[in-house]
């Protein structure tokens, strides 16, 4: 067997312990004779895999009591739809701060069910920094504020949260959750696709504090209602129930590394190793502002288009794979989630160093 080393910005690499822990329990889950996959999503072994899911992810991230955690489908897609039809509602209107390609997927969605302002943007240098937000720019009587935390195609973070006041924060994690402590009581809701840094596709986890449940508009499909997964337990209908035991294995393999202060050392030393290189390489540069970077997506060019495709598929030939940058940025992304192992990251950076020599 011989795995590669996966950049992939999604789906992405999962820890090889938690790969072979659900091999090794794939025909028997325990002495139930049967296979996480096929068993009732009402039986009493399931409820105790959510449940265990539930605590575990509570425990890591410090997720306060007066928060919901809901495990639910439709990709953090579903949630630009979700986050306007259950929030929306008091004074029709919500500001958006456009940093990427997700971001404005979320901004226009919402301006469908209601008032929704760009308040600031940064698509004017290709998303390769956050733009500057002050607490004037927001309008008090806004619904709440949505922000994407970690901007996965064009590789920026925010480094400090914008101050909203009383207006409720709204992030999209879905490419930064777990990957290092974050403050669950500054925002009135966080959601994240979970095939970044958590599982397999098929499930969205969202966290939303209590007070925001229950005011959805009239014609909010029951399954979109946060008060339906809310008031289920997540089992209104059948969750994505597999996904669900993945991400509780991996929510125990980050409990057993240290919990989420020792995942974000780990990731800032990774993304460390990575940067320093970029910023020392006379080939390769990175596209963001220092102040600005990701520690999960580093998008980086030589400035040659041909000298990134044949950097990109002799990398691929060496077992470095899916480095090819999205459309819209060029060039090459490293995505460096959790369960890629800081020997990764350290191979790729020598590969890097040998291609620049081979290339001068
Ligand atoms: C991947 C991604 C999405 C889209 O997620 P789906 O689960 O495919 O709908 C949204 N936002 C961010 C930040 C992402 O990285």
């Amino acid at each position: 067997m011989a795995r590669v080393y996966n950049f992939s910005a999604g789906p992405s690499m999962l820890p090889e312990a938690v790969l072979k822990t659900a091999a090794a329990e794939m025909l028997e889950y325990g002495t139930t004779g049967q296979s996480v996959m096929e068993m009732s999503h009402r039986s009493k072994e399931y409820q105790a895999i959510i449940d265990a899911a539930e605590a575990d992810l509570r425990d890591i991230m410090g997720i306060p009591e007066n928060y919901k955690v809901l495990f639910l489908q439709g990709g953090a897609s579903t949630q630009f739809a979700m986050v306007p039809m259950n929030l929306m509602t008091k004074n029709k209107k919500a500001d958006y701060i456009i940093t990427g390609q997700w971001a404005k997927k979320a901004y226009k969605e919402a301006a469908r069910y209601g008032s929704a302002r760009a308040i600031a943007s940064s698509e004017d240098k290709t998303f390769s920094y956050i733009p500057t937000v002050t607490p004037d720019m927001i309008d008090p009587e806004a619904d709440y504020v949505h922000i994407c935390m970690n901007n996965t195609i064009y590789g920026t973070k925010w480094q400090t949260l914008p101050e909203t006041g009383d207006v409720p924060l709204v992030a999209d994690i879905s490419s930064c959750i777990l990957s290092e402590p974050i403050d669950v009581s500054k925002f009135g809701v966080l959601y994240a696709g979970a095939q970044k840094n958590v599982a397999p596709a098929g499930l969205t986890i969202v966290i939303i504090r209590e007070d925001l449940i229950g005011h959805a508009m009239d014609i909010t499909p029951t399954m979109l209602n946060y008060q339906t997964h809310a008031e289920g337990g997540s089992m209104f209908n059948t969750p994505p129930c597999y996904t669900i035991y993945i991400a509780g294995l991996v929510f125990k393999w980050i409990k057993s590394l240290g919990g989420l202060e020792k995942m974000g050392e780990i990731n800032r030393e990774k993304a460390k190793m990575l940067y320093d290189f970029l910023d020392g390489s006379a080939l390769f540069h990175g596209t963001v502002v220092p102040e600005a970077r990701s520690l999960m997506n580093v998008p980086f060019v030589t400035g040659n288009a041909e000298l990134d495709a044949k950097f990109v598929s002799e990398a691929k030939k060496a077992g470095f794979v899916n480095l090819k940058g999205h459309r819209s940025v060029g060039g090459m992304r490293a995505s460096i989630y959790n369960a890629m192992p800081i020997e990764g990251v350290a191979a790729l950076v020598s590969f890097m160093k040998q291609f620049e020599e081979e290339n001068k």
